[in-house]
């Protein structure tokens, strides 16, 4: 389950950024191809955050398509899952975005 890796550097970044003030919300930007699980994420948020200043924040995560490119018919098309595979058949694709994760914003005080 790598959710947890990846919840607890979100935490970590959160609390360093919150520098001691309570966090109460985080919003998080998770590509589809990071196969992030958004229910592991929460409940592993729960865990991490016990104990910080994050204890009780809300986590809301989007979970944006990816986008590809095709070089077998030249287009670009969205990528909904790890399945990469253009809609022409093709699997001579290159990912041009969908593995990003990014916290959008956190709400503090
Ligand atoms: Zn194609």
């Amino acid at each position: 389950m790598h959710e947890m890796a990846i919840t607890q550097s979100v935490v970590d970044a959160v609390c360093e950024r919150a520098d001691g003030r309570t966090v109460h919300r985080i919003r998080l930007q998770v590509g589809r191809l990071c196969a992030v699980v958004p229910d592991a994420m929460q409940f592993c948020f729960e865990l991490v955050t016990e104990g910080t200043i994050a204890q009780g924040a809300r986590l809301d995560i989007e979970e944006p398509p990816g986008l590809a490119h095709c070089r077998g018919c030249d287009t670009d098309f969205a990528l909904h899952d790890l399945v990469l595979l253009c809609p022409c058949g093709s699997a001579d694709v290159e990912v041009l975005s969908g593995r990003e994760l990014r916290i959008m914003s956190m709400e503090v005080g």
